[in-house]
């Protein structure tokens, strides 16, 4: 089976929901989960259909978003403490925590082709913040700082291919982007409406308040 399906794709599957790992071709027909929305293995198309408890199913949703973003389960926790401890919808509250971090807005300005490819980057220096260098992905930005490619890294092929690819792909809304630059804003801190992650982010909070 799954010929086409490398162990990141499985993961689609697992969860049921696109998670956009493998960069472009997430968005373009060769996308395993296209072709098979149901979990993999031999008894995929049927274990779709067994019931969870709510517990399974709160984990599922908690694994999902963490693969999304690509957080480990430790600084998961500590993004949902901080969630809690804020004023406000402790979901909504997580996933801006998530959405402000510097690896997410790379890959949402479409400076890389996935969230992955965004904190390689970050991490090697490529990109930066207020015109300073910061290396660390998880870089929490606040509206009204500007993320930008640094001068020397502006001609390197896998971030011009991935602006390239990325053209396609919707501006959110709380962001503005200069491609001449290679220069972008964050406007404001997104609202759950302007999130198109695809989880039920009260599930999460549920599971940690078991
Ligand atoms: Fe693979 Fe991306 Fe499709 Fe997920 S969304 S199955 S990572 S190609």
């Amino acid at each position: 089976m799954g010929s086409l399906a490398t162990p990141v794709c499985r993961m689609c599957r697992r969860e049921g929901v696109k998670l956009y790992l493998k960069g472009e071709k997430c968005y373009s027909r060769k996308c395993p989960f296209e072709k098979r929305p149901y979990p993999p293995g031999q008894h995929g198309q049927l274990r779709m259909q067994r019931k969870l408890s709510d517990y399974a199913v709160q984990l599922r949703e908690k694994q999902k978003m963490r693969r999304i973003y690509g957080i480990r389960e430790r600084q998961f926790r500590r993004y949902v403490k901080e969630a809690i401890r804020r004023p406000g919808v402790t979901g909504e509250n997580l996933l801006q925590l998530l959405e402000m971090r510097l690896d997410n807005v790379v890959y949402r300005l479409g400076l890389s082709s996935s969230r992955a490819q965004a904190r390689q980057f970050v991490s090697h220096g490529h990109i930066l913040v207020n015109g300073k260098k910061v290396n660390i992905p998880s870089f929490q930005l606040r509206p009204g700082d500007t993320v930008e490619v640094a001068e020397k890294a502006r001609s390197i092929p896998p971030l011009v291919a991935a602006v390239e690819a990325a053209g396609g792909r919707a501006l959110p809304s709380w962001l503005e982007f200069d491609a001449n630059e290679m220069r972008g804003r964050v406007l404001s801190v997104p609202t759950r409406d302007e999130i198109d992650t695809d989880v039920q982010e009260s599930l999460i909070v549920e599971f940690y308040s078991r």
